[in-house]
């Protein structure tokens, strides 16, 4: 956690203010029980209304700017906590951007949005407590202790008797609430699981009649939680009437001894007032302490995991003498490539030596979970390749800037990924500056625009999150215009036409065609007829190459491309 609050240093100053003001409060509460034994015992017990008056507006002013110092400190320790949390999660979002897709698979997406929101929010309300129980506690106990000596040191004795009780007691109550608290974060976690997996697979789980059992596991899930918060608040609530008591049972032998010391003439009236405030204050003190130990075990496990992101290096990092590419526009080379996904024991792709030349479509077929995807999400370095290399441009994606590379390329994922915004904004995702016609014959290219002006607002129109109010073949050739937009020197489509009809499809690749001349066009497909007029057809299976060819060729000369082929066409096609 230490290390976290090293982020603080631009509030130093800040944070001497905070600590001064409070500083001053502490000293003017811990004045005040004085000032006032002073008013009974030299003003009210002697009958000297003057004293009373002069003594009483002491008090008076010294009440007022205990208030005003306290104010000013938790508004000026407010402001540092929020700014902190504001600090702490750009850091963690920027660190995160700079992810490479290992670290997104390490800690998960949930985890990430958790650690962000959730878990810097406890940091932060620590800090805002902490600030002020951390200078006030200290000086109330320590400075309380010695007032209260010095009004009677006979008294104190009743305190060495009160305060050990009392932390025992204290501690006791501790060792059972702080597990009970990690527990609740755990069991808050399983019911934002069961909510998050019931939000996204509504469909899911009403097309399988799912609903009771997930109200149930929901049910259990959130009773869990209640169960916990409710014997973490028994205990809570039980503590506070056991301190009432021990206050108040300090306070009557405070009186009953102090009644007696003032009897014998060894104390007056007023001290023995004084010593009652003293001790409340320490006692409240040292329960301002125990709030700490609480919170700080909770803080203390979100400061772990918020490190956890900050420390994680992302491993794809630019190289500090960046390469620059040649001429050459969109030329792409893989040098026996293989590649293990981190703790994985076999290759998802292994041995993979290929060329593809700009004006030419290389297609990539094969089973589910031959490395099709794996195999493109390699060239523009969303992972590092566990040996051989891949050259764009004939310079290793590793000597490049990612940025260079990323700029060389249009990246059509396997899901389309849709913006919040306007279908014109989605499109010019792919280039900012990119003019309405540019956008339209993006659009048109993508076999887009038919859809598009039959939408109310044409590319006003504003796309729900997510894209839940386009189809998956809308979605699909939205996300493709958007890398048309760019007109880059390689285009990387990951099956980007499995949710389109066949006569879309087929008139996508015709326009397609025309249109990238000049640049490379990598299709991963799982139809054959996508492929089919492809220049050269790469066959993956299991990781490895199956056979390179052109339709024809591989017909001949490969046993898995033909089983692919007579299973999607009939004798008479593939003839
Ligand atoms: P395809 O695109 O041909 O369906 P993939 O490239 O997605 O195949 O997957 C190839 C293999 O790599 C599969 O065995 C899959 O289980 C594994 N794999 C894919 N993504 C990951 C990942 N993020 N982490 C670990 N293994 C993965």
């Amino acid at each position: 956690m230490l290390k976290l609050f090293s982020g603080l240093k631009p509030y130093t100053w800040s944070l001497f203010w905070v600590v001064l003001f409070l500083f001053a409060q502490s000293l003017a509460e811990l004045y005040l029980p004085t000032l006032m034994s002073e008013v009974v015992n030299n003003g009210m017990m002697k009958g000297d209304t003057g004293y009373v008056w002069r003594f009483g507006s002491y008090m008076l002013v010294v009440a007022l700017i205990s208030s005003l110092c306290s104010v000013v400190g938790s508004y000026l320790s407010s402001i540092i906590g929020m700014s902190f949390g504001r600090d702490t999660r750009y850091k963690v979002f920027s660190r995160v951007e700079n992810y490479s897709l290992n670290e997104f698979d390490k800690i998960g997406t949930a985890s990430l949005i958790n650690r962000t929101t959730n878990d810097i929010t406890q940091v932060q309300t620590l800090l805002v407590i902490g600030l002020r129980f951390m200078v006030n506690a200290p000086i109330m106990c320590i400075g309380g202790i010695i007032m209260a000596y010095s009004r009677d040191s006979h008294l104190t004795l009743i305190l060495v008797v009160v305060l050990p009780l009392m932390l025992t007691f204290i501690g006791g109550v501790a060792t059972f609430i702080v597990p009970l608290f990690k527990a609740m974060q755990i069991k808050l976690d399983k019911v934002n699981l069961v909510l998050r997996e019931n939000l996204t697979g509504i469909r899911v789980i009403r097309a399988f009649n799912r609903l009771k059992k997930e109200t149930v596991r929901f049910d259990q899930a959130n009773r869990d939680l209640t169960d916990t918060a409710i014997r973490v608040n028994k205990i809570m609530a039980s503590m506070q009437p056991v301190m009432i008591i021990f206050m108040n049972f300090t306070s009557i032998a405070i009186i009953w001894f102090g009644g007696l010391r003032i009897a014998q003439n060894n104390m007056q009236i007023g001290d023995m007032m004084a010593f009652i405030q003293y001790a409340m204050q320490i006692m409240f003190s040292i329960i301002m302490v125990t709030i700490m130990f609480v919170m700080v075990p909770r803080a203390q496990a979100s400061a772990l995991r918020i490190n956890e992101v900050l420390d994680m290096e992302p491993t794809i990092v630019d190289p500090e003498n960046t390469r620059s590419s040649h001429k050459q526009r969109g030329y792409v080379e893989f040098e026996d490539v293989t590649f293990f996904y981190p703790g994985a024991e076999n290759p998802a792709i292994s041995h993979i030596s290929f060329q593809a030349w700009p004006g030419e479509v290389t297609a990539i077929i094969g089973g589910t979970g031959s490395g099709k995807s794996t195999l493109i999400n390699l060239i523009p370095r969303f992972y590092d390749v566990t040996s051989g290399s891949v050259l764009v441009d004939g310079v290793d994606v590793r000597e490049m800037s990612q940025e260079e590379l990323r700029t060389k390329m249009g990246f059509v994922p396997q899901t389309p990924i849709i913006f919040s915004g306007t279908i014109a904004d989605n499109i010019r995702y792919g280039k900012a500056d990119a003019a309405d016609d540019e956008v339209k014959h993006a659009a048109d290219t993508a076999q887009a625009s038919e859809f598009i002006n039959a939408m109310q607002d044409g590319y006003q129109s504003i796309i729900a999150q997510g894209g839940t109010n386009l189809s998956g073949g809308q979605k699909q050739r939205l996300s493709i215009a958007r890398a048309l937009v760019r007109k880059p020197g390689i285009y990387i489509l990951d099956d980007s036409f499995s949710a389109l009809d066949f006569k879309t499809d087929a008139r996508l690749r015709a326009a397609l065609k025309n249109e990238i001349v000049n640049s490379t066009l990598i299709i991963v497909a799982q139809r054959v007829s996508t492929v089919m007029d492809a220049d050269q057809i790469i066959v993956l299976d299991e990781g490895q190459i199956a056979g390179i060819g052109t339709h024809r060729e591989l017909l001949e000369s490969s046993q898995v491309y033909y089983e692919i082929v007579s299973s999607q066409l009939s004798q008479e096609e593939i003839a």
